[in-house]
């Protein structure tokens, strides 16, 4: 008999990303940071384990990578702290879990589920947030542990160049961040997310992130909205995604996905191309979505030169990519 199928991919932000922005060393040391983020969720699927367990672990190994934009190495807001958005949703019953301005909580992902399962809510946000997660017990940390110098310098590039903005990433802090998407605003992006499918047929979804440098007024992108930047159902697809927060929360990226494939009968590649390509792009909407479908399909459809991103494709092969035409395929 057949195994079920298992399916996983994971990213680590969508942008402006070309060749020869990175130093091959650190093309390596992202392509090592996504296998070990990808394995993590893999080895819970390989033993029978669930994909929420699965999607959170990938999270929290991205989480805890200083590269990425999501838990330690978060960007800094305007005020010069960070402010965490995290959610994950569970395909089997489409129970949900987000927090949006957290400030202590070390892994938001992990915050994100607490919601989901110790709360009778879906969202919490700012100082309740904190306070609901400090009663959870969920292991804290002071705001600044979260800083980074590269992130810093990044901040300050940005505040300093705040008044003539520019469209090309400068080459002096060329991390993740700066190769992310660069609005017209001098806004930069970068998140965290994982999407899998369990030998039990059930899909979940998890996203994290610091948001958008110099970000203020408590401005919360797509990240924890559930059907924006995170959906997860078992009768459709799990989808996170990665991009300019505003225009995924205009176009419900998410569940606009999976409703092409309920009721317009598409499959997972078209609904996430059309999203990605078509909706997005006629708003404006910068970025890139991962998804898997119960059937064991996975897609990764972005608009940007680049995503930081791995998957496992239908021979169980591990891939890592930075660029569009990137493809790392490791033994
Ligand atoms: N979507 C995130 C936000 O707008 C940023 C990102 O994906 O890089 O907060």
């Amino acid at each position: 008999m057949n195994k079920p199928p298992i399916a996983i991919a994971i990213h680590g932000g969508a942008g402006v990303l070309t060749p020869g922005l990175l130093s091959p060393q650190d093309e390596d040391a992202i392509h090592e940071a996504l296998r070990q983020a990808i394995d993590a969720g893999h080895r819970i699927l390989a033993a029978g384990g669930t994909s929420l367990d699965a999607v959170e672990a990938c999270v929290v190994s991205l989480e805890e990578c200083s590269w990425f934009n999501a838990g330690k190495g978060a960007v800094f807001t305007a005020d010069g702290i960070h402010e965490m958005d995290a959610a994950i949703m569970n395909g089997a019953d489409r129970s949900a879990g987000a927090i949006a301005g957290a400030h202590y909580v070390r892994n938001p992902i992990r915050g994100a589920r607490a919601v989901m399962e110790h709360s009778d809510h879906v969202m919490l946000a700012g100082e309740g947030a904190d306070r609901f997660l400090r009663e959870q017990n969920q292991p804290q940390v002071a705001n600044d542990w979260f800083d980074t110098e590269l992130r810093r310098r990044q901040w300050q590039g940005n505040r300093s160049s705040s008044t003539a903005p520019s469209l090309e990433p400068s080459h002096a802090d060329h991390h993740i961040e700066e190769t992310a998407v660069n609005n017209n605003s001098g806004h930069k992006f970068g998140t965290v997310g994982a999407v899998a499918l369990d030998s039990h047929g059930h899909v979940a979804a998890a996203t994290s992130t610091g948001g958008i440098t110099n970000k203020r007024y408590s401005r919360i992108g797509d990240t924890p909205i559930i059907g924006a930047g995170t959906w997860a159902d078992d009768r459709s697809a799990a989808i996170s995604a990665t991009g300019h927060g505003e225009y995924f929360m205009r176009a419900v990226v998410g569940h606009d996905i999976a409703a092409r494939m309920r009721f317009a009968g598409r499959d997972l590649h078209r609904a996430c191309d059309e999203v990605v390509h078509q909706e997005l792009k006629t708003l404006g909407g910068q970025g890139g979505v991962i998804a898997v479908s119960p059937n064991g399909k996975t897609q990764l459809s972005f608009n940007t030169p680049g995503m930081y991103r791995a998957w496992r494709d239908d021979y169980g092969q591990l891939h890592t990519a930075i660029y569009a035409e990137d493809d790392r395929v490791h033994g």
